[in-house]
Parts: C-alpha cells; structure tokens; sequence
C-alpha cells in the first residue's frame, strides 16, 4: 500500500477499539501489578466512545477524524493514559490539516508530532517506563521505510518488543514510579497498549 488517507485510519482506529477491548482484561493484570490496574478499561471505555462518536459523526478528513479521537479520549479517559492519548492524537489532527493522503514519512512525521505532545505534557525520557518507550522505536522503525505496509508491520513488531523490554526497566513516571525497586521485571501497560495501536495500525495499511 502506498498512501495513507482517510479510510484507513477509519479502518485503524476501529481495529485498534476492538483490539483495546479484547485485551482489556490482560492491560488492566499488567497495571493491577505497577499501578491501579484501570489501564485497560480506562481506554476500553475511551476507545468504544471514540467507536460510537465517529458512527454517529462521520468526520469528513483525517484532521477532523483525529480531533475527534483525541476529544474523545480527553473526555472520556481520564487518568494519566487520558489526556497523553488525547492529546497525541489531537497534535495528529493539527498535523494532517489540509492532508488528505499521507506516505511512510508523512505519517511518521505526524505520529512523531503527537509523541512530542506526550513528552512534553508527560516529562518522560527514554527508559522511564512509560508508553514513550514503545512510541520511539515504532515511530523511527516507520520513518525508516519507504513502503506503508512494510513500514507499519515493521512499526508494529518494534512496539511489541519495545512493550517487552520496559520489564527490567526502573518505573520513573506515572505511578509505578511510587513503587521504585518494585516496578522492575514488570511491563509497562501503556507501552503495551501502544503495541495494540500499532498492530491494528499495520492492520489497517495491510
Ligand atoms: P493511571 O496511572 O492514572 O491509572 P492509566 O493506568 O490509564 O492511568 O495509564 C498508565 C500508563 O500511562 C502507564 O503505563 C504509562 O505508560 C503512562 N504514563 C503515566 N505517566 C506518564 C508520563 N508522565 N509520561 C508518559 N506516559 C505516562
Ligand atoms: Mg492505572
Ligand atoms: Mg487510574
């Protein structure tokens, strides 16, 4: 596949809303072990009123169908997860403005907008075990392809190793930072539920 417009990321963000919702109970068991284990159905119930909003409102560009997932989010979320996820994907709405297709780079450029929107708002470096663990590698495994469908599978193994190696990570942000020692040899939830926004993400550009 060579371009990325608006029916797959209609078709990303409802993989991704069935793909939060069948893993639900398994990122909630990850953060009942670092955190207060609502990972899962904060973003279960974040991802099925993104679900109902856009049958309802059919948005007619990429921008608009972002703006609405991260408004979604914002407002339904809550937590720590909420407002980074909303936000994210309100900094990819502001970056596809006026776009309505997007190559390997394009997108890449857009998704590396939104992480920068989380790492300002959130203060997270590298190896602090958080979902910015999981979002650089992905983001800089797409900006190394040419191809969409190549670029985005290799994105989404990325994330799902990258999701893998916060377990010996020291939690430095967010509440498993309140367990210190304790938080090792445990994954991080958001950096896993990154993994499942990028595997439905290849999903949708295959
Ligand atoms: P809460 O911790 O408020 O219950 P969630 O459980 O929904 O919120 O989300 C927890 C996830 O949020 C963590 O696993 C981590 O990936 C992410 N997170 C928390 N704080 C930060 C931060 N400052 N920067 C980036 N990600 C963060
Ligand atoms: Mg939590
Ligand atoms: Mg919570």
């Amino acid at each position: 596949m060579s371009a990325f417009s608006l029916s797959q990321a209609l078709a990303w963000i409802k993989a991704a809303a069935q793909s939060i919702d069948a893993n639900a109970a398994h990122l909630s068991e990850l953060d009942a072990a670092i955190g207060d284990g609502d990972h899962g159905a904060n973003m279960a119930r974040g991802m099925a009123a993104v679900t109902k909003k856009i049958d309802s409102a059919p948005p007619a560009d990429l921008a608009a169908l972002f703006k609405s997932v991260g408004m979604t989010l914002l407002s339904s979320v809550g937590g720590a997860s909420g407002p980074l996820y909303g936000g994210f994907f309100l900094e990819l709405g502001k970056q596809s403005a006026g776009k309505t297709e997007l190559d390997a780079a394009g997108l890449a450029a857009v998704l590396g907008a939104g992480l920068g929107d989380i790492r300002r708002r959130g203060k997270a470096e590298p190896g602090d075990k958080t979902m910015v663990d999981a979002l650089i590698p992905a983001i800089d495994a797409l900006a190394a392809a040419s191809d969409l469908a190549q670029g985005t599978a290799k994105a989404a193994e990325t994330a799902r190793a990258a999701a893998t190696a916060t377990a010996p990570m020291l939690a430095r942000k967010g509440r498993a930072s309140y367990l210190g020692e304790r938080s090792i040899g445990h994954q991080d939830p958001g950096a896993n539920s990154v993994a499942l926004l990028f595997a439905a993400l290849a999903q949708a550009c295959a």
